[in-house]
């Protein structure tokens, strides 16, 4: 699945870097659509009257920028810090949480100075050694489908191979992975796919690959020896959950029986007031259950709260998942179940 932008507009600034000038000569042979923007943050002309044809067209849309801000978040819980290199992706799924945490309109976004954020990085791992720290490379994103035009991911696995103390992560709902399997990694990038069930994948992640063909990707990245993980999220509560979840799994032992270790991550599907409405305003006829039956309020550290599973259903999900994952996978760990 292959991401070919309509449009396409870079920073002037970019233009300054080797990435960007390629990317424009690239771009300028191509049937898309041009532009030469003052900033990556204030970009206008993308089309679209309303809220949905908006965020069609941004998703059809790729800024490139150059980051400024050399600042990184914290990012847990799977990581000490993000690593900022794209925002937003193609896919169009109906709970990405960054339907309310970016601006109106989610363009997909990727940054040139790639070499500065690297180095930016390797200053956080100086300031921490001989800690180990983490960085994760999908806050913000789904990295894998701009891969194709920044090698961004590719440079990062081979900066993080060097690094006695620093590790990367990423984790992707997508295939394009052939670029990433010959590189040098030396363990230090752990790859996870993204999966749920095939109701959950049919109903609410338009626009991304099926659950089988990014297990034939984790195939691949397995047999590059790249450490391999699975994240599941949002772990929905629908009719028959349980049964689909459990399923889930073992189609997963079914196709990856032959890979040793694998880590596990699950997340429980929450979202705050703002995403609630803005995702009835993007995707009107959603089924996203997020109704307040089976719901607690929870405060968040900014002031903000959101929806969260009742504590008796997290109990029932966690001691479901985790029974299941230690029966099917033995030798693999469950980093987390939030
Ligand atoms: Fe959001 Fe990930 Fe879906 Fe992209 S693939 S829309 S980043 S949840």
């Amino acid at each position: 699945m292959e991401f070919i932008p309509n449009r396409v507009m870079i920073e002037r600034e970019a233009l300054g870097y080797p990435l960007g000038r390629s990317l424009y000569d690239y771009f300028k042979s191509q049937p898309v659509e041009l532009a030469i923007i003052g900033s990556h943050n204030r970009v206008g002309g993308i089309p679209g009257k309303t809220p949905q044809e908006k965020y069609r067209e941004a998703k059809k849309t790729l800024v490139l920028g150059v980051r400024k801000n050399l600042t990184f978040q914290t990012c847990k819980p799977s990581a000490h810090f993000q690593l900022p290199l794209t925002t937003s992706c193609p896919g169009k799924c109906e709970y990405c949480y960054l339907i309310s945490s970016l601006p109106e309109k989610p363009y997909i976004r990727a940054y040139v100075n790639i070499d500065e954020i690297l180095d930016r990085a390797g200053n956080y791992i100086d300031q921490r050694k001989p800690e180990v720290t983490i960085f994760e490379g999908s806050a913000t994103s789904d990295p894998i489908p701009v891969e194709r035009y920044t090698g961004a991911l590719a440079r990062a696995i081979t900066f993080f191979a060097g690094q006695k103390y620093g590790r990367f992560r990423f984790v992707t709902k997508f295939t394009d992975v052939d670029s990433l399997l010959g590189i040098s990694h030396n363990d230090h990038t752990v790859c996870r796919f993204s999966l749920n069930t095939p109701a959950v994948i049919k109903k609410f992640e338009h626009g991304t690959p099926s659950l089988e063909e990014r297990l034939e990707a984790a195939q691949k990245m397995a047999a590059a020896n790249y450490p391999l993980g699975f994240m599941i999220a949002p772990v929905i509560v629908y009719e028959g959950w349980q049964d689909d979840y459990i399923k889930l799994l073992e189609f997963v032992k079914a196709r990856c029986n032959n890979i040793e270790k694998l880590s596990f991550e699950f997340v429980t599907h929450r979202f705050t007031e703002r995403a609630r409405k803005k995702i009835a305003e993007i995707f009107p006829a959603t089924t996203l259950p997020m109704g307040n039956e089976d719901r607690k309020f929870k405060f968040g550290q900014f002031g903000y709260g959101k929806y969260v599973y009742t504590d008796d259903l997290m109990g029932k999900i966690k001691s479901i998942l985790s029974a299941k994952v230690m029966e099917l996978f033995p030798a693999s760990h469950i980093e987390y179940i939030v």
